[in-house]
Order: structure tokens, then C-alpha cells, then sequence
């Protein structure tokens, strides 16, 4: 009771559209201000990649990002993530000021808390399901103390217990996949952000790679962000961000 009773109601503003949101008194998951990426074009002039004036998402709850090509989006991720670092404004993971972290810090941060779901899977082709996950976490200095079994009970929870020995070419696209997901949970992440994670499997595959995204960050009380320009996928989210190509102000 007391902890519904600190929950309070207030409004975030996010391009031009008002929403009511519940703060549950904990700092949000994400938090964007004023964050503009820049690069510089091969005709001596700029590109403006994301402009994004503010945004806030609270810990636990699922977003899908959406956008026309070109508006950002893959762009917004990988500054969540903090692979590409911001050219102005700030990008706040619960605590920790993105934009202010050197790449090694960056780097640690990403280790710890977030995992990162790619369209085209990224998996290493030389290696097997089950060493994918293993050198994710050996990547991220992750601790457990049974490695191998933890890497194995994610891979048996995402269904792939029969296939641990398969290298990513025997696997089919929605395994490879499921992969991906299990190795973006296995550092126990804060925060799942998954680019386009439909793009490149079948329609039975893409139900059941979203199940399982949603169904596992929300058991472990993960945010989850996912960018998609599928109808389908955005309806399985209550909550959906829009971006605009920069420079085009939002309808
Ligand atoms: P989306 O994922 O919404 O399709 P992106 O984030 O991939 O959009 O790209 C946004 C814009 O930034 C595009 O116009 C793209 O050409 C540009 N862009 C992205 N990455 C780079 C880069 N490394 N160098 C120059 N321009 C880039």
C-alpha cells in the first residue's frame, strides 16, 4: 500500500505529445535531454542523425520506438547503449550519465546493465550457441559461479536447450534469434533494447522472438525498448515513442 500510495501522477512531454505516466518514486530507466547526434557528411557539410528533446522511460515498462526510416531510431538505441556517444545533450541510464563516460566506461556500463538485441543477430559464426552466451558474459567480467550452467538454463528458457552445440549457420533465423536474446540477458541487464528484432525472421519466429522478449523482461522487471516500423509489433505495445526524421517537426 505504501508503495502505491507514493505513486503519483505527471505529465511528460515528449514531441509535442502530453502523456500521464505513474512514477513509482524510482529514478527512470532511461532518461534523454536535449540530445542531438551529428555527423559529418562526405560533402563537407552535417548530417543530423537524432534530435530528440526529452524522453523518459520508467524502470520495468515497454516501449516500442517507432519512425520513418531515417528518423533516428537505430541511432537512439546505440546512444542508449552507449556505443555511439551523443554530440550535445544528456543520456541517462538509471544513475549513470551516458554522456559524460569515456568509451571504456561506456563500455563497462553496457557489460553491466544493458543487453542489446540486433536485427541481423550479430553471432559469432565460429562459435556455438552456447560459447555465444558464455563470451558475452566473459565479456562483461559477469560472475556467476557456474557459467556454463547459467548460459545453458537461458539458452533451455528461450527453447534451444536441444541445440547448444549448434554454430549460428545450422541454426534457422528465428533460433539464431533466440540466441541473441538469450545472450542479451545473460548479464542479468536493467535495460533490453532490441533494433528491429523481426526484421530478419519468418512471421511464426517474429511472434514468438516478441513473446519472448516481453515475457522475460518482464519477470525480471527489465525495461524494454524495441524499434520496429511493423503494425503488428507496435500494437503489442500500451506504450509507442515516434520519432521524426530530424529537422521535420512531429504530426
Ligand atoms: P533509422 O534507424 O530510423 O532508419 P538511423 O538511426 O539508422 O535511422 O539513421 C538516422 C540518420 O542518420 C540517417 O539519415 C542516416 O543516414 C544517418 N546516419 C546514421 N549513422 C550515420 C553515420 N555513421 N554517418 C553519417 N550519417 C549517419
Amino acid at each position: 500500500m505504501a508503495y502505491l500510495a507514493r505513486r503519483v501522477h505527471w505529465k511528460v512531454t515528449f514531441l509535442g505529445h502530453t502523456r500521464h505516466m505513474a512514477s513509482t518514486g524510482l529514478s527512470p530507466a532511461i532518461r534523454i535531454h536535449d540530445v542531438r547526434k551529428v555527423y559529418p557528411s562526405p560533402d563537407g557539410g552535417t548530417v543530423t542523425a537524432l534530435e530528440l528533446d526529452a524522453l523518459e522511460i520508467g524502470q520495468g515498462e515497454a516501449v516500442a520506438l517507432v519512425g520513418p526510416s531515417g528518423s533516428g531510431k537505430t541511432t537512439l538505441l546505440h546512444v542508449l547503449a552507449g556505443i555511439t556517444p551523443v554530440s550535445s545533450g544528456e543520456v541517462w541510464i538509471g544513475g549513470d550519465a551516458v554522456h559524460l563516460l569515456p568509451e571504456p566506461a561506456r563500455d563497462r556500463l553496457r557489460g553491466r546493465q544493458i543487453g542489446i538485441v540486433f536485427q541481423t543477430f550479430n553471432l559469432l559464426g565460429a562459435f556455438s550457441a552456447l560459447e555465444n552466451v558464455l563470451i558475452a558474459m566473459s565479456m562483461a567480467g559477469n560472475r556467476q559461479t557456474d557459467p556454463r550452467r547459467h548460459a545453458t538454463d537461458l539458452l533451455a528458457r528461450v527453447g534451444l536447450g536441444d541445440r547448444l552445440g549448434h554454430r549460428p549457420n545450422q541454426l534457422s533465423s528465428g533460433q539464431q534469434q533466440r540466441v541473441a536474446i538469450a545472450r542479451a540477458l545473460a548479464n542479468g541487464p536493467s535495460v533490453v533494447l532490441a533494433d528491429e528484432p523481426t526484421a530478419h525472421v519468418d512471421e511464426t519466429s517474429a511472434s514468438a522472438v516478441l513473446d519472448l522478449l516481453q515475457s522475460e523482461c518482464a519477470d525480471r522487471g527489465a525495461t524494454l525498448v524495441v524499434s520496429t516500423h511493423d503494425p503488428s509489433v507496435r500494437a503489442r505495445f500500451s506504450r509507442v515513442v515516434s520519432l521524426s526524421r530530424p529537422g521535420v517537426p512531429s504530426n
